[in-house]
């Protein structure tokens, strides 16, 4: 039974906390506009956004496809699979830095233009875990299978079992090991590759792939492989997706937040903004962490934002692949 003292400090603190969240809130009520309308004219000359400095490699990928005449669903799928390959992306696939018992857990979740979405998370030894979530979408009636049951199922499709800790990564878990300290650092133990593409058709696809947080609890699953949270395609509206620390993108399911607000005619860069400006106003430790958001409409227009500054993306549109720096809230420390 709850004790009447303690529920009213319970209601007073909540109360006060509300005061500070709807305050910042409020400095980014979103432009008003009208509601997206379907029909409205979509953007047919190809894109490809990705987070981080290994999204150049992989929207080269990704461009190939989508240059060719392929869907966005090739494109996504191909690009990611690149930082998935790499072992000196020691934050996706084969290479990643492992959990805390020194095994590689990878999470991935891909999403189409028809709404349809895959993913597996906490899966062990298969180097393309994004390919592995397109077959969970295109074959099974579910939408993510985990752990030994996505290995079982990977394997059964033809996919081989592979050792994926290098001898880097290794090391580098031998060396954390030795101070065994659980805290993570900004910027530096998450990279996960979150893509999103329109192809000359002008539909819209996503992929996001990871090894998650290094040195995380074994079994602990991100928001990568979670539909809403590190990924989220509406081909009415637009798409998002996320990196940075998955627990604080769960909590608001960020890209479904951000392909929403987007629904009812905000930009992606606003919506991006109001995604982190909520982490903020509802997460007393944001200061401690990074989580960075990238987005894009129909119309081909696109949003970045991250809590620290130091988020970058590659961006593919109009026949150039490069880099850019995020715009990001944490300005004053
Ligand atoms: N979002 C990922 C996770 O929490 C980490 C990352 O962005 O690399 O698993």
């Amino acid at each position: 039974m709850i004790n009447r003292r303690k529920f009213i400090i319970n209601t007073v603190a909540a109360g006060a906390g509300l005061i500070t969240s709807n305050k910042l809130l409020s400095q980014v009520e979103p432009e008003k506009k009208e509601p997206v309308i379907p029909s409205q004219p979509r953007y047919t000359k190809g894109l490809v956004i990705s987070t981080w400095k290994h999204g150049l490699a992989a929207n080269e990928a990704a461009r190939k496809k989508i240059e060719n005449g392929g869907s966005s669903l090739d494109a996504v799928e191909s690009g990611v699979m690149v930082s998935e390959a790499d072992p000196k992306v020691t934050s996706v696939g084969y290479g990643g830095l492992p959990d805390r018992d020194g095994r590689v857990t990878l999470d991935a979740s891909i999403m189409d233009e028809k709404g349809n979405c895959g993913s597996v998370a906490f899966i062990e030894h298969i180097m393309h875990p994004i390919s592995v979530a397109r077959l969970v979408m295109e074959k099974t009636p579910h939408c993510m299978i985990t752990g030994k049951g996505a290995l079982k199922f990977a394997l059964a499709n033809g996919f081989k079992k592979e050792n994926l800790l290098t001898d880097e990564s290794k090391k580098r878990w031998e060396d954390w090991m030795k101070e065994n300290n659980y805290k993570p650092d900004i910027n530096e133990i998450h990279d996960t590759i979150g893509m999103l593409a329109i192809d000359k058709a002008g539909n819209l696809s996503g992929a996001c792939t990871t090894s998650g947080l290094a040195w995380k609890y074994h079994g602990r699953v991100g928001d990568s492989p979670i539909i809403g949270a590190g990924l989220y395609v509406d081909n009415d509206v637009g798409a998002a997706c996320a990196t940075g620390k998955g627990e604080a993108v769960i909590k608001i399911c960020g890209s479904f937040l951000i392909v929403e607000l987007m629904r009812n005619g905000i930009s992606p860069q606003k919506a991006c903004e109001t995604a982190v400006l909520r982490i903020a106003a509802k997460q007393r430790d944001y200061s401690q962490f990074q989580v960075g958001f990238l987005a894009v409409n129909t119309s081909g227009e696109i949003g970045a934002f991250s809590l620290q500054k130091g988020f970058e993306y590659a961006l593919y549109s109009d026949g150039k692949n490069a880099m850019h720096e995020s715009d990001y809230f944490l300005k004053v420390k």
